[in-house]
């Protein structure tokens, strides 16, 4: 199949690039660059000996997208993966995460329906679940647009977005995947999680942390209600992710498909500091601090419908994942800049 992967220099969409390719699929990769670096598109190639071609440029511009379509098209399918992603700037910047996030997919889908698409496959996130009492999520727990944040409320509004595009388009596959915590890095050490900034998310905090150039961890509260007091997630290796992505989109089915992409298995702030620093061979400096607004106690996924449909698991472990991410990092202390 021939894939557009919007957003594909980023995070998941190297891996999903890389993951696509291995399986035998042609891509090419369009993205504005705004939160990677062009290597990232060159790393994916040189892992898998095969073209990775970019396209710099900005998703939500319908003109950009027909320029791709004229260039590299036909497409089968598009992997929209393009977004802003920061909660908390989306704190800050509600207009450009709304705009951003909704045009990219405006601009993605109009542009793939008129260029005969088969399969519009969308990133989102497991925090579109609203009701903790539904834990482990299932596709069926209640969703919400009244969400803590921008950045999920722009998910779900895509979520809503894509269902009706989907009842108008009856032979058009269109998939969404709730991701839960992407970590981890492709075993090679050639591409793994790069944020520009001081990272939000605890996983490349503690990759900072273990590579010296953050301070120590901290802990965003230790008397949740949970084992040891810290907040539970579940966290799955980003090259599982990307295989979902294979999976999602080889077994595609007309209409509107919505997956959990997580592992199932609650797991702590604590547990996973504990994994680094197995793999780093070291005790890394961390202190408790008070909660962070916003979180919450628990979110997991019951993954068992992709399992059942796509004949997908998340295989790896979080000790794979903290070895991948540090083998990333302590090659490239500094990400891509590195090179
Ligand atoms: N967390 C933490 N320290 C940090 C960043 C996050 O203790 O520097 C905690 C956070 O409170 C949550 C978990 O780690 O319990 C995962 O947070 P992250 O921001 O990685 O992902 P989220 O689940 O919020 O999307």
């Amino acid at each position: 199949m021939r894939v557009l992967l919007a957003g594909g220099a980023g995070y998941v969409g190297a891996h999903t690039a890389v993951a696509l390719l291995d399986a035998g699929h042609e891509i090419v990769l369009l993205d504005d660059l705004s939160n990677t670096s062009a290597l990232a598109a060159e790393r994916v190639s040189q892992i898998t000996g095969r073209p990775a071609p970019l396209v710099v440029g900005d998703a939500s511009d319908e003109s950009v997208v027909a320029a791709t379509f004229d260039e590299f098209g036909p497409f089968d399918a598009i992997v929209h993966l393009a977004a802003f992603k920061a909660v908390g700037e989306s704190m800050e910047k509600p207009l450009d995460y709304y705009s951003n996030n909704l045009d990219t997919t405006f601009a993605l889908a109009r542009v793939g329906l008129e260029r005969g698409i088969r399969s519009f496959l969308f990133s989102s996130t497991g925090t579109v679940y609203s009701d903790p009492s539904d834990l482990p999520f299932t596709e069926e727990s209640t969703t919400s647009v009244d969400l803590s944040n921008p950045y999920s409320k722009s998910k779900r509004m895509n979520e809503v977005v894509l269902a009706d595009m989907a009842r108008v388009n009856p032979e058009l596959d269109v998939t969404v995947l709730r991701y839960f915590n992407p970590v981890g890095a492709h075993e090679s050490g050639l591409i793994g999680e790069d944020p520009s900034g001081i990272p939000n998310n605890l996983m490349p905090y503690i990759q900072r942390v273990a590579v010296g150039s953050l301070e120590r961890i901290g802990i965003f509260g230790d008397d949740y209600d949970t084992p040891d007091g810290t907040g539970l997630r579940d966290y799955i290796h980003v090259v599982d992710l990307a295989l979902g992505h294979v999976a999602a989109l080889e077994r595609a089915q007309p209409g509107f498909v919505v997956y959990n992409l997580g592992t199932g298995r609650p797991v702590s702030v604590r547990e996973l500091i504990a994994a680094f620093e197995r793999a780093v061979g070291r005790e890394l400096p961390k202190v408790v601090l008070p909660r962070r607004a916003g979180d919450v106690d628990a979110t997991y996924c019951d993954p068992s419908k992709a399992a059942r449909e796509l004949d997908w698991v998340a295989t790896r472990t979080i000790d794979d994942a903290a070895r991948d991410a540090w083998n990333w990092q302590s090659r490239n202390p500094q990400g891509f800049a590195s090179a």
